[in-house]
């Protein structure tokens, strides 16, 4: 029963700091911490089976079970117009692959596909720049999706935050 290591095992969220995985070759299933995942500083990681030594890849997935409320004051900025503002937004909820926006006084009409800069403040109170790609526009709500989707740590500590 040769099994493919290039397999992606979905990581779930438990309580907002633990995560369970199952081994796809025996089906142990272990709680682990999400914390020290952090370092590995990337969107999949491999694990080993500590019961089988089945070897797999885990892909952290926290957007189905986890996006965070939050209230975080920002700005959308147009790169490709030497940043010029776009508009004052209210984040209202993030997950590692984007934010739910609520948009609060607009330089313009925004229409959804357009990519802009979201600039809001870290959990360490700094200013981050995400690239967003907007996915949806309806009034002032605004849903955007974070064009690199690689495994950040700015927005981890948002989503883990107590
Ligand atoms: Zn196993």
């Amino acid at each position: 029963m040769a099994q493919s290591t290039s397999e992606v095992v979905e990581l779930y969220v438990f309580k907002k700091k633990e995560v369970a995985i199952v081994c796809p070759s025996c089906g142990l299933a272990k709680t682990v911490p999400v914390e020290p995942l952090r370092t590995k500083g990337h969107w999949e990681v491999k694990a080993k089976c500590t019961r089988c030594a089945h070897v797999f890849r885990i892909s952290l997935n926290f957007r189905k079970y986890f996006r965070k409320a939050v209230a975080l004051q920002g700005q959308l900025l147009d790169a490709a117009a030497a940043d010029a503002p776009v508009a004052r937004v209210l984040v209202r909820d993030i997950s590692m692959e984007g934010v739910g926006l609520e948009v609060q006084d607009a330089e313009r009409t925004l229409s959804s596909g357009e990519t802009l800069v979201l600039q809001f403040p870290t959990a360490e109170g700094e200013q981050m720049r995400k690239d967003v790609e907007l996915k949806s526009v309806r009034g002032d709500r605004v849903g955007a999706r974070f064009v690199d989707r690689r495994f950040d740590p700015a927005v981890f500590a948002w989503v883990s935050a107590k």
